[in-house]
C-alpha cells in the first residue's frame, strides 16, 4: 500500500532504525527495491523519484507504476520526490498522489528556502503529504549523478535547523555532516557531533543523502544519532551497471528482456545490503 512517510520515519526516529529512500526510475529499478524489501521481511521503504528522472518517466506514470506495483505487495511504501527546487512540479507530485515531496532550497539565501518550505508544507500538509527539506549544502563525490562537481559542502548549522524547523512545520530535514552526492573519495569524515546537536535541538527524523559507500558502522552511529531516512542512488546505478555490462562482453549479445531481469536483480542485491545495515543495530 502507499503512504506517507511521516509514520514510517517517526516510528523508525523511536526505535532508532532508518527506512532506506532509494532512487527508481523505471520499471525495473521500482520492481528490484519492492521486492528486495519483500525478501527481507515485509520492510517499509521509500522509493525516491527524482525531479531529475523527469525525462526517464512523468510524474504520473511514476505514481501510477507505484500504486500497482505497491497494492500487490503488503509492505509500506513511500512514493517521495527527491530533490526538487520547481515549486511547480512539487504541486505537481502532490496533486499526483505522491505519499512525500523533497523541496529542496538548499541553495537560496536562508530566509527565502525557509518561507518556500513553510508554503509547500502547508499546501502538502492540507492532502496529507509529507515534507522533506534541506538546509546546509551536500557535496558532489566521484561519479556523483547528483547536484555538480562545484557543489561546496556547507555543514548545516543547529541553531538554524531549530528556526527552520519550528517556523516550517517540516517533517523530515536532510542534514550535511560530511556525507557526499556519489562514492567518497576516501573514508567519509562524518561529524557526528553535528548531527547530535542537531537531533538535540529538532529531536524529529533527520535524512541523509549520499549513502552509497558509507561504512557499516558509520551509519549505525547516525541512526543512533537521529537519522531515520537514508538515500541511496550512485551505489545501485553503479552496481547494475558494471555487472551489466560484463553480460555485453561475449560472443553472442543477450536479449533486452533478459537484462531487463538482471537489472532488477541487481538493484535488488544493493537495496537488501542496505535493508540489513539500517535494521540491525
Ligand atoms: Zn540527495
Amino acid at each position: 500500500m502507499l503512504v506517507n512517510f511521516n509514520e514510517m520515519l517517526s516510528r523508525a526516529y523511536r526505535e532508532k532504525r532508518a527506512v532506506g529512500s532509494f532512487n527508481v526510475y523505471n520499471y525495473e529499478t521500482m520492481r528490484g527495491v519492492l521486492d528486495a524489501a519483500v525478501e527481507m521481511g515485509a520492510k517499509p521503504v521509500i522509493l525516491a523519484f527524482g525531479a531529475k528522472y523527469l525525462e526517464n518517466m512523468s510524474l504520473q506514470d511514476a505514481y501510477s507504476m507505484a500504486l500497482s506495483l505497491s497494492r500487490q505487495r503488503d509492505i509500506p511504501v513511500c512514493l517521495h520526490l527527491d530533490h526538487c527546487s520547481d515549486l511547480d512540479v512539487v504541486f505537481q507530485a502532490i496533486r499526483e498522489g505522491f505519499g512525500s515531496v523533497m523541496y529542496d532550497g538548499s541553495a537560496l539565501p536562508f530566509e527565502e528556502n525557509m518561507a518556500n518550505t513553510e508554503l509547500v508544507c502547508r499546501i502538502a500538509h492540507a492532502c496529507g503529504v509529507s515534507v522533506e527539506a534541506e538546509l546546509g549544502s551536500i557535496a558532489a563525490g566521484e561519479a556523483s549523478h547528483e547536484g555538480s562537481a562545484d557543489d561546496r559542502e556547507v555543514y548545516t548549522d543547529p541553531a538554524s535547523a531549530r528556526e527552520f524547523v519550528a517556523r516550517t512545520g517540516v517533517d523530515a530535514l536532510a542534514v550535511s555532516i560530511g556525507t557526499v552526492h556519489g562514492l567518497y573519495k576516501g573514508v567519509p569524515n562524518i561529524r557526528l557531533d553535528i548531527l547530535e546537536e542537531i537531533n538535540e535541538a529538532l529531536k524529529k527524523p533527520l535524512v541523509l543523502h549520499g549513502g552509497s559507500g558509507i561504512p557499516e558502522k558509520t551509519i549505525h552511529a547516525c541512526i543512533r544519532g537521529g537519522v531515520s531516512k537514508i538515500n541511496v542512488n550512485t551505489e545501485m546505478s553503479s552496481h547494475a551497471v558494471s555487472e551489466l555490462s560484463k553480460r555485453l562482453e561475449g560472443p553472442k549479445l543477450p536479449h533486452l528482456s533478459v537484462l531487463s531481469l538482471e537489472e532488477r536483480s541487481f538493484i535488488s542485491d544493493v537495496v537488501k545490503k542496505y535493508i540489513r545495515f539500517f535494521e540491525v543495530l
